[in-house]
């Protein structure tokens, strides 16, 4: 099976060849844990994991790090503002080590629910490696890439010379652009920090001593020295979302290749937003849910899971709980469907030709999930034969197909009680009748007993309240 990725690099879909026999090295830039992931970031991980068993499945092992954010990342993606880790110990008054202990935590919980394959994976921690990041930045000053401001050491993008490349920025542009709320000792309006001095007139929770002064180092740089660390200097596969592009791996590529003198990564694979009302689904936006919002509303991490493989992705996707909930519906008719079949079957040949043949193009799950209702409908194939190819589908999808089968609740929201039926079948009479009291009564009844009803244009829908 050969695999086809597109790379944003050369901005094509190419043929997949590792560095190296052996394992390949993927890297995925993780979150910065001062808040929950919300459900935009987990289309990250969940597009990793399935590029991962994909790879797995055509018989590449993969040695898979991310990384966990816990000090550095400024409110602003640029050099400005406060560190994020910092500001969010305040406002919880803990300790910052607290917070991301917290937050990573409830990370792992998420990668886990959304049955992303954790086993294997590293999970280095940027605090944890500040005397790499130095060595970074010591041989980028040794080599001229670096100059000292009063706040810290940045990096000059005019002495590298396909800065920008990733992005196809256009620096002509950018450098002659206006020069306003750029700090003033820049060189280039795109030079970055690589360290950056602790502030004079506040105290910060986490610092580090350096050659050039009492501090921290900049988000960039963490990637850089903790992806080399793990998987050398020159790597196969890089990813995360389209908004890393222009500024986060832009940079990564600018120090890596100029501390090593080499390329970097071969493919960098980044995947489109989840959207919602039109607006990227961000924590500065606000407009966020989490995977725990989800199951208040009786989307399991499952339907989530199902949704995102609908499209593909490179595509934006727009969320919306009518969305999931749909697919939520979707998901349990194909379980219902595979659990009612006998054991015993085999994958068909015919069909596991075709989903490689899609899998292996750019991950085209789309088209995978799309083959998983031709074969419930192919009265050429047995049911105990469905069974097993859809199975097979599933070491790829990672719906833990098998799991569901035993288990359909899991796949929530839909299993409704039948006294919980009855109540709302009560409440529908008492609204026909336009007895509004008996009516809020019995939403009051269906409440006490952990549903909700959301009123919605195909009628009433009760979903459980999750907490
Ligand atoms: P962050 O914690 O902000 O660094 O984000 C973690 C990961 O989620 C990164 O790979 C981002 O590119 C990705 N990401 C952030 N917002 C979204 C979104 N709305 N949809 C999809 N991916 C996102
Ligand atoms: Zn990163």
């Amino acid at each position: 099976m050969s695999i086809k990725l597109f790379n944003t690099l050369s901005r094509k879909k190419e043929a997949f060849r590792p560095i190296r026999k052996g394992a390949v090295g993927m890297y995925t830039c993780g979150p910065t844990v001062y808040q929950y992931a919300h459900i935009g970031n987990m289309r990250a991980y969940v597009m990793a994991d399935v590029l991962k068993r994909t790879l797995k499945y055509a018989g590449v092992k993969v040695n898979h790090v991310i990384n966990i954010t816990d000090v550095g990342h400024l409110t602003s993606d640029a050099d400005e503002g406060e560190d994020k880790m910092e500001a969010e110990a305040r406002r919880e008054q803990k300790s910052a080590q607290d917070i991301a202990q917290f937050y990573t935590t409830a990370f792992f919980d998420d990668l886990k629910i959304l049955n992303i394959i954790t086993k294997g994976i590293k999970f280095p921690r940027a605090s944890k490696h500040i005397k790499e990041q130095i060595r970074l930045i010591k041989i980028l000053e040794k080599k001229g890439f670096a100059y000292q401001t009063s706040d810290g050491i940045y990096f000059d993008t005019s002495k590298f010379k396909n800065y920008g490349k990733l992005a196809r920025l256009n620096l002509k542009g950018l450098r002659e652009g206006a020069r306003i709320g750029i700090h003033v000792e820049k060189k280039n309006v795109s030079d970055f920090a690589l360290w950056k001095f602790s502030p004079k007139e506040s105290v910060r929770q986490q610092e580090w001593k350096s050659p050039w002064g009492v501090g921290f180092p900049g988000w960039h740089i963490e990637c850089s020295a903790m992806s080399m660390k793990y998987l050398g200097k020159h790597f196969d596969i890089h990813t995360s979302g389209i908004d890393h592009i222009p500024v986060h791996h832009t940079n990564e590529i600018a120090q890596s290749e100029s501390v090593t003198g080499k390329k970097f990564v071969n493919y960098w694979i980044h995947n489109e937003f989840v959207s919602m009302e039109g607006e990227k689904m961000a924590k500065s936006l606000g407009n966020i849910f989490t995977l725990a919002d989800l199951g208040k509303k009786g989307v399991s991490p499952a339907t989530y899971r199902y949704w995102l493989l609908t499209a593909h992705y490179r595509s934006p996707i727009a969320f919306s709980l009518e969305a999931v909930h749909g697919a939520g519906v979707a998901l349990l008719r194909i379980i219902s469907t595979i659990a009612g079949a006998p054991g015993g079957g085999r994958p068909v040949k015919r069909i596991m030709k075709k989903f490689t043949e899609y899998i292996s193009n750019d991950l085209d799950t789309p088209r995978a999930v799309a083959l998983i209702w031709e074969v419930l409908k192919d009265e050429k194939i047995s049911p105990q034969d469905k069974r097993a190819t859809i199975f097979e589908f599933d070491n790829v999808l990672g719906l833990d197909m098998k799991g569901l089968v035993k288990n359909t609740k899991k796949i929530a929201r839909v299993i409704v009680p039948e006294n919980i039926e009855q109540l709302l079948r009560e409440r529908e009479d008492a609204r026909n009748k336009k007895d509004w009291a008996t009516a809020d009564k019995l939403r009051g009844a269906i409440h006490a007993l952990g549903y909700e009803i959301k009123d919605t244009n195909k009628g009433p829908e009760v979903v459980k309240i999750f907490s």
